[in-house]
């Protein structure tokens, strides 16, 4: 029996079909389309190929945008102003900065620079108090888009037991909080957690956002558990890619003539031997959050140009 996949690029096209459709009634009512900003500083090869991704997927929902580059070595100062200024320009309604910063750069000055109003990817400490409030907020689009995923595949949270690997403000931490709002009994695992695979075991719902790839494996799954692999790993060996998938696998031809394939945190193969449910990587998660991101953006101009609440 192997697990079913869940299906992020369709659910995160049916977002992005909603999005755009409430551009289009914004643009009938107000005469302009929302448009989100990205900050990137520095030329990180991964972070430019999301920047443009995101630029990209605002265009396809008739939403305006545009990339502010900086370089490494911009002073913190500078940055500082580039991201208030932007908190003051009235044609903006969403800002996200890239992560990460290059070193020297301080992250949370940065995120505090942000107008919460226009924080679209949810980081600013007011944005995470009221999200911890359970006060209506911009909630980080990785987490929403776990959610949006689970509601609407069908795959109840309430009463469940979650239990997330990783414990960043990205991913774990306000996950942590969506799933403990829809009643799911949450533990949150990290670096420091002992027996890890005792703790994973027990969960109904498995999520790993770790950075490492393949690192959960089958003893770690509880057999028809729901698993949601956020990881986002490249590998560019194509051993390791053969000792993951198969040495006929098209994945290690991919690393040969491509130079890299994607794997995510949990043994993809180990993992649809013992889920029921699980997130395929790529086209798993990944897809969602670009769309809770543009959905984040129009709401975001909507509560800022025609006072509509709502998050
Ligand atoms: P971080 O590096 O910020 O956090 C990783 C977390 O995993 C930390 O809490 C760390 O623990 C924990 N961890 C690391 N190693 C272990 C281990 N061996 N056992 C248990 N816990 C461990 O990562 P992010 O949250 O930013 O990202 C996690 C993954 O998700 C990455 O692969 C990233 O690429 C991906 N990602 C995917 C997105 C998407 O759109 N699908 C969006 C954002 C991220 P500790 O706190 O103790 O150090």
């Amino acid at each position: 029996m192997g697990a079913r996949r869940l299906d992020g690029k369709a659910v995160a096209q049916a977002i992005r079909g909603e999005v755009a459709q409430g551009v289009r009634e914004m643009r009938q009512r107000t005469g302009a389309a929302p448009k989100l900003v990205a900050v990137l500083v520095g030329d990180d090869p991964a972070s430019r190929v999301y920047v443009r991704n995101k630029v990209a997927a605002c265009s396809e929902a008739g939403m305006r945008s545009e990339e502010a580059r900086l370089p490494a070595s911009v002073p913190q100062e500078d940055l500082l102003r580039t991201v208030r200024a932007l908190g003051a320009d009235a044609e903006v309604d969403g800002i996200l900065v890239q992560l990460p910063l290059p070193p020297g750069i301080d992250r949370a000055a940065v995120l505090l620079a942000i107008d919460p109003a226009k924080d679209v990817d949810g980081l600013h400490p007011l944005n995470a108090g009221r999200l911890a409030m359970r006060l209506p907020a911009p909630v980080p689009c990785t987490p929403a888009g776990v959610v949006e995923l689970l509601d609407r595949s069908g795959i109840p949270i309430a009463g469940k037991r979650a239990v997330i690997v990783g414990r960043s403000e990205i991913v774990g931490r306000p996950l942590a909080l969506l799933l403990l709002q829809r009643d799911a009994t949450v533990t949150v695992c990290h670096s420091k957690t002992q027996d890890l695979a005792a703790v994973t075991r027990e969960a109904d719902l498995l999520v790993a956002a770790i950075g490492r790839p393949a690192w959960l494996v089958a003893g770690h799954i509880r057999p028809g558990a729901t698993v949601i692999d956020v990881g986002i790993n490249r590998l560019d060996d194509a051993g390791r890619a053969a000792s993951i998938f198969g040495p006929d696998s098209p994945r290690v031809r991919e690393v040969r003539e491509r130079g890299y394939t994607l794997v995510g945190d949990v043994h993809p193969l180990e993992a649809e031997e013992r889920a029921a449910f699980l997130t395929p990587v790529p086209g798993g998660v990944g897809p969602l959050t670009i769309a809770c991101l543009l959905r984040n953006t129009l709401r975001a101009a909507r509560a800022r140009r025609e006072g509509e609440g709502g998050w």
